[in-house]
């Protein structure tokens, strides 16, 4: 065995594998630009394949013998990916108890992922020449390239390609005026000096900020060089993004970068385009929607600092910035933040932790913020910033519980409802009818004996469908035809129950057979350009019929719209989940904050089957935050989260009895550890969970929480540990979740 001496260089390497440690490789002769630095992509031998991993730390020893150890196969950075995201990854990595190689390889683009060299690209800045200044009569017959040459004429630093593209000119317009020798472009390729960028954020004025908007921007304006996290709390249509925007405005007039988190259906090309017309800097997003190289293209760009605002959904939490300024999460409340798969982050957490890190601003905002955000501004973690009213003198919307009990329905509507919708259609008003079901209905039943159709494969109802005529598990997908006949007792009498979109709009359409129905939900907007098509059509403000989903509940500002009725308010009364109340007032408030944004008051129709239910009551006569103040009290008697911690372990196995065996061991074993520890953590189950089979596997689990993060992380970690040991632990899939944000 050869003894290392001090000189030589063993590389940790984190490779894409779920095992959670990294592994040890000798540099080969070709080394980084300043020496080995944790950092760099390098290939290297893995079993029997070869992979990409990512150098985390230079050693100078191994646990391994020398000569055992394999060499990289190639060096793919000449210079580290930034420290800052590397550092990201491992904190992930670490909180959520994930592979380190699998959290970097998740959060860098695919083409970094498959060794892809990192290039910086260019984009170009136009400006305007000399000539471009008395054009004669070259445009006389071309009136948008003299628009296009006015608007470049304004800027005498030039604009980038996205700005003019957001203000509606096209490429051709750009050539034309270019081989007219009116303008020209230069290419930036990496960040433009500061000087330059300060020069001009603004392409667009901004708005006079009401009194409300201007004292919290002039509180956020005091502390832009340190970490502070503001809880920006203000109702829909507040003009919390105008607060937004103009705290944009001033970090990038300090040279620095801003990072923009939305919901999934929240990034529009409605907010994109008011982010790009208002600034004369590279604005680019982060989506699920780019193709690999457009990925990597903005990556690059906030990367090397050439891009100024970064919008982007969940995972671009990850995206490494040059000079960061402020991190904003928009709608912190949402769901779409916590990823409910393999690395299981929340991106609001992550991002809190992120804007610690660099020591800048964090503002999470919301209309109805979660009960995680409203503790910690309560008890004076985060600042706590209001807007109250809504900006523009919109008046608030009227909320009123409709009582549906022994009413006749058409397509899950009462009467009073479709009077309501009668005297708005006739005033030539929009309106919105919100059904939280997508489909005809949500299952389908024999009036004869009783049978519901089931999905075989899931504990759950199948939903009919209209258009493809099917039964259908939104479980697992599975389809199956409608039967003519009761399989069960043979009767014809089969009729839907209850109501999804494809019914309420069929009822609407008989009852109000000349007016327009856009429905909008996962089924009509499956095509890429369907939403934004029918949105716009929406925008045009002529009177139509909105049926939809809660895909219309976010984000989207509906000016027009003037009633909203919800078909349901009764889906997080009764559930199992502790959360499911808080996310139903969350989506009820979204959803009534739709109406009256414009000079006409909004009126919001919320039927119900239990009109006497005390916390219905309290969200509509008193509105989010008194209901929001009430369930956080029943959380802290009934010692949940907020004021706990959990971790949630998940088995799934195609016995039941698989998963319960092993999980009662574990549980046994971690009990005895904390007894032996001392340590305050309670360990619960296992219990099967609240859905058993699904897709024919059946699913328990496994739930520790503690008043003490660090307790919690301690016993999760020493459970992932152990199970990690056992044989059987191979026969099923598990997974472990710090705090969990569904308990199913
Ligand atoms: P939020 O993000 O809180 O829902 P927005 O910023 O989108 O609110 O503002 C809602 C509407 O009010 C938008 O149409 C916006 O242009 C308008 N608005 C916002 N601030 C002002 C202001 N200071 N003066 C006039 N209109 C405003
Ligand atoms: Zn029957
Ligand atoms: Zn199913």
């Amino acid at each position: 065995m050869s003894t290392p001496g001090p000189e030589r260089v063993i590389l940790a390497v984190a490779v894409p594998s779920p095992l959670k440690r990294v592994f040890d490789y000798l540099p080969d002769r070709d080394a980084p630009d300043d020496g080995w630095v944790a950092g760099v992509r390098v290939r290297v031998p893995f079993g029997r394949r070869s992979v990409i991993g990512v150098v985390v730390e230079v050693r100078g020893h191994s646990d391994v013998p020398v000569d055992r150890l394999r060499r990289i196969e190639t060096l793919i950075d000449r210079s580290p990916l930034p420290g800052d995201w590397l550092w990201l990854c491992r904190f992930a990595a670490r909180y959520y108890q994930h592979s380190l190689g699998e959290t970097i390889s998740s959060a860098m683009p695919t083409l970094l992922r498959q060794g892809r060299p990192l290039e910086a690209r260019s984009q170009a800045r136009w400006f305007i020449t000399e000539r471009g200044h008395t054009p004669g009569d070259a445009l006389a017959r071309a009136p948008r390239q003299a628009e296009l040459l006015a608007a470049i004429a304004q800027h005498p630093r030039g604009l980038v390609t996205p700005a003019i593209a957001a203000l509606g000119f096209n490429r051709a317009q750009l050539n034309a005026l270019r081989d007219k020798q009116l303008i020209d472009c230069r290419e930036e390729s990496v960040a433009a000096p500061a000087s330059e960028r300060s020069a001009r954020t603004l392409a667009e004025p901004t708005l006079p900020l009401n009194r409300e908007q201007a004292a919290v921007l002039a509180e956020l304006h005091q502390d832009m060089d340190r970490f502070q996290v503001s809880l920006l709390h203000g109702v829909t249509g507040s003009g919390k993004t105008e607060v937004y925007l103009q705290l944009i405005e001033a970090v990038l007039d300090r040279g620095r970068q801003a990072l923009v988190l939305v919901p999934e259906i929240g990034l529009t090309p409605q907010t994109l385009s008011r982010f790009r017309k208002r600034f004369n800097a590279p604005v680019i997003t982060l989506h699920s929607g780019l193709n690999d190289s457009e990925r990597l293209d903005s990556w690059e760009a906030a990367r090397s600092g050439r891009a100024a605002v970064l919008i982007g959904t969940r995972s671009a939490v990850f995206t490494p910035m040059a000079r960061p300024g402020v991190i904003i999460v928009d709608e912190e409340h949402d769901g779409s933040f916590k990823q409910q798969d393999s690395l299981r982050y929340h991106a609001r957490d992550l991002a809190i932790v992120r804007a610690r890190h660099h020591g800048i601003p964090i503002v999470l905002g919301s209309a109805t913020p979660s009960l995680e955000s409203l503790s910690r501004a309560r008890d004076g973690h985060y600042r706590h910033l209001r807007l109250n009213t809504r900006a523009g003198n919109a008046a608030p919307a009227i909320l009123s519980l409709v009582d549906l009990r022994g009413k006749p329905q058409r397509g899950g509507l009462g009467p009073q409802a479709l009077t309501a919708i009668k005297e708005h259609l006739q005033a030539g008003r929009q309106v919105l009818v919100f059904v939280n079901r997508r489909g005809f209905a949500p299952t389908l039943t024999c009036h004869q004996c009783g049978w519901l159709a089931e999905c075989p494969q899931c504990d759950a109802r199948m939903t009919l469908h209209r258009d493809p005529h099917r039964l259908i598990c939104h479980h697992c997908e599975q389809q199956r035809g409608v039967p003519d006949a009761c399989p069960k007792c043979g009767s014809a009498d089969l009729r839907p129950q209850g109501a999804g979109t494809e019914r309420t709009e069929e009822a609407l359409q008989e009852a109000f057979s000349d007016t327009r129905i856009l429905r909008i939900d996962r089924d009509t907007t499956r095509r890429r350009d369907a939403l934004e098509k029918t949105l716009t059509e929406i925008h045009k403000g002529a009177c139509c019929l909105l049926v939809g989903t809660q895909m219309l509940a976010k984000g989207h500002h509906f000016p027009h719209v003037t009633l909203v009725v919800v078909v349901n308010a009764d889906g997080g009364l009764y559930s199992a989940d502790f959360r499911a109340l808080e996310h139903s007032a969350q989506l009820l408030t979204q959803v009534a904050g739709r109406a009256g944004r414009a000079q006409h008051p909004g009126r919001v129709l919320v039927q119900t089957l239990h009109p006497e239910d005390p916390s219905l009551r309290l969200l509509a006569e008193e509105g989010y935050d008194a209901l929001a103040e009430e369930l956080l009290s029943e959380r802290r008697l009934a010692g949940l989260p907020p004021f706990r911690f959990m971790a949630l372990m998940r088995g799934e196995s195609a016995r039941m009895e698989a998963v319960i065996e092993l999980f009662t061991q574990a549980g046994d074993a971690v009990r005895a550890w904390l007894n032996e520890r001392g340590l305050a953590v309670h360990c619960l189950g296992p219990v099967p969970a609240p859905m058993e089979r699904r897709q024919n596997r059946y699913h328990a689990q496994l739930l520790l929480s503690s008043d003490k993060r660090s307790a919690l992380h301690e016993a999760s970690a020493w459970l992932d540990e152990w199970m990690s040991q056992q044989a059987d632990a191979r026969r099923l899939r598990y997974s472990i979740d710090i705090d969990p944000q569904e308990m199913c």
